[in-house]
């Protein structure tokens, strides 16, 4: 499932965090066909999130969920564990449902970040769990002219606790190089990927949700999900699939599966943390186009992520998230740029997973009252908090349709029922996200070379063209 490179970095194996916490025994598969009042395909945290929360409001209900390989598999074990407070869409669902609609979106999120680490702590998850906000560093003009503009933009959805900083206090909490500022806020907590997703399948279980792993969902259809073992029959029928999406008949063009990649250093000496500092574990980003994102480990590693590196379209072939050398080197790359006196540290594991896009980027949360039909997702990289509002939110669409409760305010809040219209067939779609990475990467380097205070135009035509704005 693994290899190790010859630099000794292992590549692949679905995560580190999976070498690190141990590969799971999979459940038994589903053994004919059966019924259930709701069943859900997807065990990754959207999938058990929604079903943790149906079982908790509602223990009679019978709740199967149905995974193709196990529980994790997907992104939920491989992301970068920023719990944060960022959505995909906030403000296109401003611009469709006014301002103070999505005011109360980002307060839902504030207070996500809150719910899972309540839930942790409830269910004895030992998950890493560590609240120490998010810091975004900028390191050029131009990502310090970015970086105000979107302190100031965040402040206008209700966010009164973000703070900025300037260079100095800014290396105060991490010694990045050439830092010029940043903005943090404390709706963000660092945790284990891996350890959140068992601790939430046993969580889950415990409560009396059936789920049965290695059960590939081939078709879905009102009150049906198709494996070739059996069907399931139900009223409520859940896709919480995310990047694994297209693979589903009739989902082709729904959500492109985009790949985002990580590495994790060897673990860092306490000399290597008193030049670097960190000892607030923020979870750490920048203001480039092509971001990066990184969290400091509780065994005191570097996690560090970026799309900014070549991926490789499709989720059809997943390969246990084995990453290109090229990719591997790229990351190394950003690691250095920050931290120059780790030059020689060694990369001990790296490897991807699959983001759900939708074609306007916004994630959307949905019930279909005709069919029972209902899905969450197209978070893009924002999915670790995400998830579990959508999980409460089917739960409540769910609730209410079945006459059990009426409206609440998770059923109100503007990212429900959003309808989107799909990718362009290939080679357009592919082409097109291939091309707008080249851009951003290409913006990067003109900013850092120039010096300008102005972001670059190629990376706001990008953004154009992709539809993100
Ligand atoms: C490398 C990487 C880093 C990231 N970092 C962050 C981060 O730091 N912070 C953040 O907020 N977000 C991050 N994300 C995004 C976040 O991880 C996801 O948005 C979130 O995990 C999505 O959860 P999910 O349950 O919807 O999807 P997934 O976790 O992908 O789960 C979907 C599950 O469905 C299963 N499945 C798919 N098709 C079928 C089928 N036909 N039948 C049965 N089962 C099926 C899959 O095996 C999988 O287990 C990152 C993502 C990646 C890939």
């Amino acid at each position: 499932m693994s290899s190790s490179t010859g630099s000794g970095t292992t590549n692949g194996g679905i995560s580190f965090w999976y070498a690190d916490d141990g590969l799971p025994e999979p459940r038994e598969p589903l053994s004919g066909d059966a019924t259930a009042d709701v069943v859900i395909v997807g065990g990754g945290y959207t999938g058990l999130w929604t079903a943790y929360y149906l079982k908790k409001a509602a223990p009679f209900l019978r709740v199967t969920v149905l995974e193709q390989k196990f529980c994790g598999y997907g992104a939920s074990g491989r992301n970068g564990g920023w719990l944060y407070n960022g959505i995909a869409g906030r403000d296109r669902y401003a611009k469709l449902h006014g301002h103070e609609a999505a005011v109360r979106l980002q307060k839902a999120m504030n207070e996500t970040v809150d719910e899972v680490v309540r839930v942790t702590a409830e269910e004895g998850i030992e998950a890493d769990v560590h609240q120490g906000g998010v810091l975004e560093v900028a390191y050029t003009p131009a990502q310090l002219a970015r970086l105000k503009a979107f302190h100031e933009h965040e402040l206008s959805y209700g966010e009164k606790d973000r703070e900025l900083y300037g260079a100095r206090e800014t290396v105060e909490r991490v010694r990045v190089a050439d830092a010029v500022g940043s903005t943090w806020t404390p709706h963000g907590a660092r945790l284990h990927p891996v350890k959140l997703i068992k601790g939430l399948a046993a969580a889950a279980e415990a409560l009396g949700v059936t789920i049965h792993e290695k059960t590939p969902v081939t078709e879905i259809r009102p009150k049906h999900a198709v494996t070739p073992y059996g069907t399931v029959r139900a009223p409520y029928v859940l896709r919480c699939t995310e990047g694994f999406t297209a693979s589903l008949k009739g989902q082709k063009r729904t959500w492109l599966p985009m790949n985002s990649s990580m590495i994790a250093t060897e673990r860092l000496t306490p000399e290597q943390w008193a030049t670097i500092g960190w000892e607030g574990r923020e979870t750490l980003g920048d203001m480039a186009h092509a971001y990066m994102y990184a969290q400091r480990t509780a065994d005191d590693r570097i996690a560090l992520g970026g799309r900014g590196v070549p991926y490789r379209f499709g989720s059809r072939t997943d390969n246990d998230g084995r990453t290109q050398q090229a990719t591997i080197d790229a990351l190394h790359e950003i690691l250095v740029r920050f931290f120059p006196s780790l030059a020689g540290v060694r990369v001990a594991h790296a490897w991807s997973g699959v983001l759900g896009v939708p074609r306007d980027w916004c994630a959307t949360v949905t019930l279909d009252r005709s069919t029972g039909l209902g899905w969450a997702g197209g978070y893009v990289g924002s999915g670790v908090a995400t998830t579990n509002l959508a999980g409460r939110t089917l739960r409540d669409l769910i609730q209410q349709d079945s006459g059990q409760a009426g409206p609440t305010d998770l059923t109100a809040l503007p990212w429900v029922d959003h309808k989107v219209r799909k990718w362009e067939p290939e080679p357009f779609r592919w082409l097109g996200v291939q091309g707008m990475y080249a851009t951003y990467r290409t913006a990067d380097r003109r900013e850092l070379t120039t010096h300008s205070a102005q972001s670059s135009r190629l990376a706001r035509m990008a953004d154009r063209v992709a539809g993100r704005h």
